[in-house]
């Protein structure tokens, strides 16, 4: 192998594992240059990104029995290639290059709505057993990522998990609902005004606002949701479902 090889593959793995804002873009599909200044990935592939359509995208709404909290979505995309790869190489892997392409991702996508910046982004928390086992939050590295490129601040303090929730893929929606209540708690003393609440992957929503309700318990009356990809799914889920109630 040749110097020029040897550098050109330290480079790559260096920017594999830091996702490092110091190096230029180059897409992590193709290789190709990225686009400047931060994003990993081509004109070229960003069209193959799976966007989600209309109402998917994100919509408003209140939720909540007797003290309301307004939600705000922003879903990405599809969880479908090469968002779903993306996302379970910085979820098993680690590699925060695919972090940074998805923070740059939700980054661009706020901004582009003109919504003015969170107080805090919360990163859906992992229970600590889960975390101790994979030694990072894929939802806090992702949010780290976009923080940075908004200006905004990232507070993964905030919010507990409490319960370690079995997985919720194969349970019904009344069972997913069931399986995480009451599973998250506010540790620390809520800033005033927007929180944005990062998952990287809703799927009905059951986790998202058992996280959202103890949000609203600690007195949050405004809360974006944040999410790369939505599973869709037949059949009422629990965010269309809320938003019929209201
Ligand atoms: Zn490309």
């Amino acid at each position: 192998m040749s110097t020029i090889e040897r550098l050109a593959r330290a480079r790559r793995a260096l920017w594999r594992a830091t996702g490092s804002a110091l190096l230029p873009p180059v897409c992590c599909l193709c290789g190709a240059p990225g686009q400047v200044p931060d994003l990993d990935l081509c004109d070229v592939c960003t069209t193959l990104l799976p966007v989600l359509g209309g109402s998917g995208r994100g919509s408003m709404r209140d939720f909540g029995g007797d003290t309301l909290v307004r939600i705000r979505t922003l879903f990405l995309f599809k969880y479908a290639y090469p968002v779903d790869h993306f996302i379970r190489a910085v979820k098993f892997r680690g590699e925060r290059v695919f972090a940074r392409v998805l923070g740059e991702l939700l980054a661009r996508e706020h901004r582009s709505r003109g919504w003015e910046l969170p107080e805090c982004i919360v990163p859906m928390p992992l229970h600590l057993a889960r975390l101790r086992e994979r030694g990072f939050n894929q939802s806090l590295e992702i949010a780290r990522f976009a923080a940075a490129s908004l200006g905004a601040r990232v507070d993964s303090r905030l919010l507990a998990r409490r319960i370690a929730t079995r997985e919720q893929s194969g349970l019904s929606l009344e069972s997913r609902r069931k399986n995480v209540r009451g599973a998250f708690e506010v540790v620390r003393p809520l800033p005033a005004g927007r929180i944005a609440l990062l998952d990287d992957v809703v799927t009905t929503g059951s986790t998202a606002m058992a996280a959202i309700e103890a949000l609203r318990d600690a007195g949050a009356r405004e809360v974006e949701l944040w999410a790369i990809a939505r599973v869709e799914k037949s059949g009422v889920d629990v965010l269309e479902q809320d938003a019929n109630e209201n």
